[in-house]
């Protein structure tokens, strides 16, 4: 029997409608950000439910969600001598913004049970250099911002959530990227939730946050300056008030934004949908499901799924890297999310982290794997990857 075609952990779901977009943008003439970024950045804001008035959402589109943090760690004059607490569960890209900025980095370890930042752990960590807080709401479940929130306030802390998997997630009822931080970050990467290829959104509610990150966004040019002199700004003239970035999002790349946005809960409906054949295929294994978000008044929060991280159990029949081996041979892609921070030579080494140290991330770490979890995936596509898992495990197909 010849094997079906090899299944990509991840793929992205983009349509007819995307790519006349993008044509429409490429025949316009406008190519880099102008109008398209504009209404992306409008649409995204509109997404989210702004409320306008005081309490109105700064969307600020820019080419990574990278970017985005490093804009929000600068904007908050993050610098050396300083030092910034999350997660060692997490991608590099939210600890080396920190480090762009010659501020460091305070790894700390997850809850076992949610993956996410352990906020007593974040509490333990704070010291009198302590800057910031960045939460990440790993694979879309969020964080315990209530805890994370309330420890913040009691040390005068801001908060940047990275977001980049939690599009759309919610916590307490209420849409990640209109909780009380001082920003949060969204990733538009071709394997997240939605995506423009390269892309991301830095949302904040303060507005001189939104004014430092927007002039640090293009190279530190100020247009408004003119405007306290003259009415009339002439189209020429800009003033460079600081040694800025190349930060901003093309149209083009905006262009693929405006239609994925439209799908974003079609998608995250689709990832649900799969996550549930997944654990129902899964229950009684020796496995760890992916935890749910927690019940509050019946009805529990939205979780993204991103990802879907299966955890081997102790009396597991295989050892996860065997696992991930036997689903390539059969053609399936998975991943790992993901190798912890303190692992990787570069903050290994910077603070002398030893494994130990994160015992609840270095456990998940070992026995954990990402199935493919994404919203074009048929039906048989996702009984195809559950029946192998299960084979894997020694479990009978069914
Ligand atoms: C993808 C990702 C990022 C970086 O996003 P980019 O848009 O690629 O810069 C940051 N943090 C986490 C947790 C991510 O998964």
């Amino acid at each position: 029997m010849t094997q079906p075609p090899f299944l990509p952990f991840a793929l992205p779901d983009i349509g007819e409608a995307e790519i006349a977009e993008v044509v429409d943008t490429l025949r316009s003439g406008w190519v880099t950000t102008g109008p398209k970024a504009a209404r992306f950045e409008r649409a995204f804001a509109q997404f989210l439910g702004d409320p306008g008035g005081d309490q109105a959402l700064h969307c600020i589109a820019v080419n990574s969600a990278t970017a985005g943090l490093h804009l929000a760690a600068e904007a908050l004059g993050i610098g050396p001598g300083d030092e910034v607490v999350t997660t060692t569960h997490t991608f590099t890209a939210t600890a080396e913004v920190v480090r762009y900025l010659g501020a460091d980095v305070r790894l700390v370890d997850i809850d076992p049970a949610t993956l996410n930042i352990d906020p007593a752990a974040v509490e333990a960590a704070i010291t009198p250099r302590t800057k910031a807080i960045m939460p990440v709401h790993f694979a879309g479940l969020a964080a315990d911002m209530d805890a994370i929130h309330a420890l913040a306030a009691r040390h005068g802390l801001p908060v940047i959530e990275d977001a980049a998997h939690a599009l759309p997630t919610t916590c307490g009822g209420r849409l990640v990227g209109t909780l009380p931080s001082a920003a949060t970050v969204f990733s538009f990467y071709a394997n997240k939730t939605i995506t423009t290829g390269e892309g991301g959104m830095l949302v904040t509610r303060d507005a001189q946050l939104a004014a430092r990150a927007k002039l640090m966004r293009l190279h530190g040019m100020n247009r408004d300056a003119f405007d306290r002199f003259t009415a009339k700004v002439p189209s020429w003239y800009y003033e460079i008030v600081a040694p800025g970035y190349k930060y901003n999002l093309t149209d083009i790349a905006a262009a693929l934004g405006l239609q994925q946005l439209p799908r974003a809960e079609a998608f995250r409906a689709r990832r649900e949908a799969i996550a549930a054949a997944y654990d129902a295929a899964f229950a009684g294994l020796p496995v760890v499901l992916p935890p749910r978000p927690p019940a509050r008044d019946g009805a529990g929060d939205v979780h993204a799924w991103h990802l879907y991280v299966l955890r081997l159990a102790d009396d597991a029949p295989i050892t996860r890297d065997a696992l991930i081996e036997q689903l390539f041979a059969s053609g399936i892609g998975c991943s790992v999310h993901y190798i912890p921070l303190h692992l990787h030579p570069y903050w290994r080494d910077r603070y002398g982290l030893q494994p130990g140290q994160f015992p609840h991330s270095q456990r998940a770490y070992e026995r954990m794997l990402s199935l493919p979890l994404y919203s074009r995936m048929t039906d048989d596509d996702v009984q195809r990857v559950a029946q192998a898992v299960r084979g894997a495990l020694g479990a009978a197909p069914r």
